[in-house]
């Protein structure tokens, strides 16, 4: 096991479960460690989640996410279409059920980027999924990263670091941890645990 990883002791691939979670603070670095995965290996399943957010720069519909109204969302959420939701620093976020479910019935794995909430909510209603928590290397480190991303005013920035510490206090209901220092090393070991062959 790399240096990276905290966790209980390696699962044979033919018993990994085959939808995995991921999960962390804001700003650990969820959306990089992913990206970088998925340029290499296109192939891997990643869920694009409905948002009542705003687009940030460079962010497109049905790609990073389906940003939605409040309307719309509301209705997603009245006809049983999301898998989870929840509410996080100020807006709404759900996995959208039917393309999970198609994946998961075609065999082939799944990777969710979610928030604590709604990780919790999977682990309820499909306990056989994995669930990983990604953690960053240290407290000021999570705030540089948040901070230096630069895609939130300082009220959302405190919102999310409020979030953070509750987050932070969940890790040991997670499987699993990464330790997010190298993008590289993060990448290869989800990419290691989602299964993908
Ligand atoms: P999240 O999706 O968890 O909110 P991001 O992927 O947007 O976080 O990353 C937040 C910031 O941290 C970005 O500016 C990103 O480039 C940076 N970052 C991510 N991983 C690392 C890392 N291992 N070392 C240094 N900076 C990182
Ligand atoms: P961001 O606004 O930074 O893209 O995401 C904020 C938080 O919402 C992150 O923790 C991200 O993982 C989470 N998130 C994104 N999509 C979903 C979703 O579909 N459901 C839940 N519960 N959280 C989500």
């Amino acid at each position: 096991m790399a240096a990276t990883s905290r966790g209980t002791t390696p699962v044979p691939p033919e018993s990994r479960p085959r939808l995995t979670v991921l999960s962390g603070p804001s700003g650990v670095g969820k959306s990089t460690v992913v990206a970088h995965m998925r340029k290499e290996h296109p192939e891997v399943w990643l869920s694009v989640s409905a948002t009542t957010r705003k687009p940030r720069p460079g962010e497109q519909h049905g790609v990073h996410y389906f940003f939605v109204t409040d309307e719309e969302m509301d209705k997603l959420i009245a006809n049983g279409e999301l898998l989870e939701w929840a509410e996080f620093a100020g807006n709404r976020y759900g996995t959208p059920r039917a393309a999970v479910l198609e994946r998961l019935e075609a065999g082939e794995p799944v990777l969710l980027e979610i928030d604590l909430q709604g990780a919790r909510q999977v682990r309820g209603s499909m306990p056989e999924a994995q669930l990983v928590f990604l953690a960053p290397p240290s407290w000021d480190e999570l705030v540089r990263r948040l901070t230096g991303r630069g895609t939130e005013p300082p009220e959302v920035i405190e919102r999310r670091l409020a979030a953070a510490r509750v987050e932070l206090a969940a890790e040991p209901e997670f499987d699993r941890t990464l330790v997010n220092t190298s993008v590289e090393d993060v990448a290869r070991e989800l990419l290691a645990l989602t299964n993908v062959v």
